[in-house]
């Protein structure tokens, strides 16, 4: 039986050593509830570091012994590997960099060789408990590398990888000096899941830019196979915290804490210490509030948690005194014998403490510089059983994506920070209602649960997709039965696509004029009176006229733009434009003054760079950037961006190859049906095709195709021989 294999860099358990007596208690994360209905199951199991050091050999067997009874299995790492690995590279290079503080982050080989190794110790354990047909689902930014890996040894298995921080746009991801080796560990997984649509964007266009896969509506192809991109933001547990808050010990709570503080209005705030989130920001823009506003003097308190963690990082200890001293000066200042404007607490708090916090904050202020999602800002709303309360939210934090009826703020803006918490405490109470009411209606529907059921359900769905576009060699065997079938058919379509496909690519486009045996090829083809040859191709009318126009067969030119049947004359889609030409043009100039060696090629409907001269290395750099360039430019204007070989091609999105070949189907009775092409244009004409229909992909093993085939060559052997 197949199982799921969940990764992550921490086990969600909590184990403790008192003298040599070891004891376990679970943890109670989101993300440990939402995947503990699926590695509770059967055989599934969960795979990270227990997070302690075992130096002890028994101590290890028994640990482990124990995990296994809750399904749990444990890499154990040692105190360097901690230091090196997680401390060092996870959280001193990707997590500033991630989080756009890059100027936090070091740079040493040193921890990316303890993070590779640390990745391949994972991978190792994953190893010995993963069967070819298993499900793996790897979690984070500390496993990057780890998709990959497990790849290179199954080739085969179903590998899901979820992302829980931000993706940086490329400028700032780029500046990683092992950028590269990061983004084809990632490719290693079928499904890539971020927390936002950005994220996903950005994660695209840096592996279109420093790798080279293209991508089209997420999805992309790397020639072996084909990878979705998706976004999938994560929810929280919501009936654990709506729970919480109406539990009496949490109530209990409340009154204890409400009998100390008055009926003075609450602005809450709880964070991990960390720099993404822009807990300095916060306390300045409280200050200014508190100098603007004399008024609410006695009237509100701050009650700031802070939960500490990665004290062993410089930069977090930095923070902590940076954080003491602002709360001090603060309080100093602004305080009375009888109020303490700020209430600080540095350190954790039970469920039910916190949710009496939630309960009785009249605002929440969640206001990250940076963060891949913010789980408190979502417990909050989860706990206002009475509907009322504001929520000030960063728009700079996932969540902001789904909570829009938050007051959004920008963290760098203390002007509108502070006018916020002024609207937050004077908003009336319907209006409380509303917005949280319609917040609350989300976050139940789209809980951990839904989160994790769409993630497996999509990676299932990929695999599918997978295996509905696997192509199978066009070997001996399958010839035979292809000309099998053509020697009994006699209505046959026969298209053809024609660069990359009946010839190779040239330097300059014009040089790939059909050879003497192509010409021999294609006329012997027409020859045969039951055989009609559609030539359906990219190239503009006039050039594939010169070249093909005088043998008895039909010509798709631009991709469908322009079509001509033997015997008539060229005709057109009635509905084509070509009033976009001129701004685009003058974009690709640009790109052709800044590229030596590159051209523009002019057709009728489409403008078209090519860079097949340029220096290797500079040509597939500008047309990534172009390619994006182009993307920017064309939305909304119905154009379609095609990056073909050396190429990037920008044309009406109003035909292609799919909607011209589905007309010469229409049209012409037919028994047999060839399609043959080998790029995304060639895609759609497969897409079209009957069942019974033979397609081939030239080049690559992914294609809605159901054959490949490896080159031009084997192309102009494969239709000799049909017809031998
Ligand atoms: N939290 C906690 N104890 C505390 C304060 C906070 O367990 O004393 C939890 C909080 O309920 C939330 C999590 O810590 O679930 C913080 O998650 P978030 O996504 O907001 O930030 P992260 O720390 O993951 O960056």
């Amino acid at each position: 039986m197949a199982k799921t294999i969940i990764i992550s860099n921490r086990l969600p358990v909590k184990i403790e050593k008192n003298v040599d007596q070891l004891s376990y208690k679970p943890s109670e994360g989101g993300l440990a509830t939402g995947l503990g209905s699926i590695y509770k199951q059967g055989e599934n199991v969960w795979l990270g570091w227990p997070g302690l050091h075992l130096q002890k050999k028994e101590e290890r067997e028994e640990v482990t012994k124990h995990l296994a009874k809750e399904n749990m299995a444990p890499v154990f790492l040692t105190p360097q590997d901690i230091s090196d690995y997680y401390e060092g590279f996870s959280n001193s290079t990707l997590w500033p960099n991630f989080h756009y503080f890059n100027q936090y982050a070091i740079y040493e080989q040193g921890l990316y060789n303890a993070y590779v190794s640390v990745n391949k110790k994972f991978c190792d354990e994953v190893i010995k408990l993963a069967q070819p047909d298993d499900i793996i689902w790897i979690h984070d930014y500390q496993l990057l590398l780890l998709p990959e890996m497990v790849r290179n040894k199954l080739p085969n298995v179903q590998i899901g990888f979820f992302l829980h921080i931000p993706f940086p746009s490329y400028e700032v991801f780029r500046l990683l000096p092992w950028r590269k080796e990061l983004l084809h560990g990632m490719l290693g997984a079928d499904l890539i899941g971020f927390h936002t649509y950005d994220d996903m964007r950005h994660f695209l266009s840096s592996v279109s830019r420093l790798v080279g896969f293209s991508n089209s509506e997420g999805l992309i192809d790397t020639g072996k196979r084909l990878i979705e991109v998706d976004s999938f933001p994560m929810g929280i547990d919501y009936e654990r915290f709506s729970n919480a808050a109406a539990s009496p010990k949490t109530i209990e709570q409340e009154i204890k804490y409400r009998t100390s503080l008055g009926d003075q209005q609450l602005i809450l705030s709880i964070d991990r210490l960390d720099y993404s989130k822009g807990i300095p920001q916060r306390l300045l823009a409280f200050e200014l509030f508190l100098e603007r506003h004399p008024e609410y003097t006695q009237r509100v308190s701050l009650i700031l948690i802070v939960v500490p963690s990665r004290d062993n990082v410089g930069k977090y200890q930095e923070l902590k005194e940076e954080v003491d001293l602002l709360v001090g000066r603060i309080n100093g200042n602004y305080g009375r014998i009888n109020w303490t404007p700020i209430h600080y607490f540095y350190r954790s708090f039970s469920l039910e403490a916190l949710s009496a916090f939630y309960r009785m904050a009249h605002v929440a202020m969640v206001t990250p510089m940076r963060d891949g999602m913010n789980l408190v800002c979502k417990e909050y709303i989860a706990s206002r059983l009475d509907q009322k309360g504001v929520l000030i939210l960063s728009e700079m934090a996932g969540a902001s994506k789904e909570l829009s009826d938050a007051i959004l703020i920008n963290p760098n803006n203390i002007n509108q920070m502070v006018e916020a918490i002024y609207s937050a405490l004077t908003m009336p109470e319907e209006e409380q209602v509303r917005h949280i009411s319609v917040m609350q209606e989300s976050l139940k529907r789209y809980n951990i649960h839904h989160w994790v059921k769409m993630f497996m359900q999509r990676l299932g769905y990929i695999k599918e997709m997978q295996k509905s576009l696997a192509t199978k060699n066009l070997d001996t065997s399958a010839i035979k039965f292809v000309k099998k079938t053509y020697k009994n058919t006699k209505k046959r379509l026969l298209f053809l696509d024609y660069d990359g496909t009946l010839t190779g690519f040239k330097s300059n486009p014009q040089l790939s004029k059909p050879d003497q045996e192509l010409l021999d090829l294609l006329a012997q083809l027409c020859e045969d009176p039951h055989n009609r040859v559609i030539i359906i191709s990219g190239r503009d009318r006039q050039t594939l006229g010169a070249w093909i126009g005088h043998l008895p067969l039909d010509v798709v030119a631009e991709h469908g733009v322009w079509s001509r049947e033997y015997g008539t004359e060229w005709t057109t889609v009635d509905t084509m434009v070509d009033t976009w030409k001129d701004e685009i043009r003058s974009t690709l100039e640009l790109y052709v003054n800044r590229t030596p060696g590159s051209f523009i090629e002019e057709k009728d409907y489409s403008l078209v760079w090519h860079y097949r001269k340029v220096e290797t290395g500079l040509g597939e750099l500008r047309s990534r950037e172009l390619s994006s360039h182009l993307k920017y430019l064309s939305t909304n204007k119905n154009l379609q961006v095609l990056e073909g070989d050396m190429v990037v091609e920008i044309k009406s999105a109003a035909v292609n190859k799919g909607k011209t070949a589905l007309k010469w189907l229409r049209k012409f009775d037919h028994d047999f049906v060839l399609a043959i092409g080998d790029d995304w244009t060639d895609e759609d004409t497969f897409k079209v095709m009957p069942k019974d229909a033979f397609s081939v992909k030239v080049g690559s093993t992914s294609s809605a195709a159901n054959y490949n085939i490896d080159s031009f060559k084997e192309v102009r052997a494969f239709l000799w021989e049909l017809m031998r």
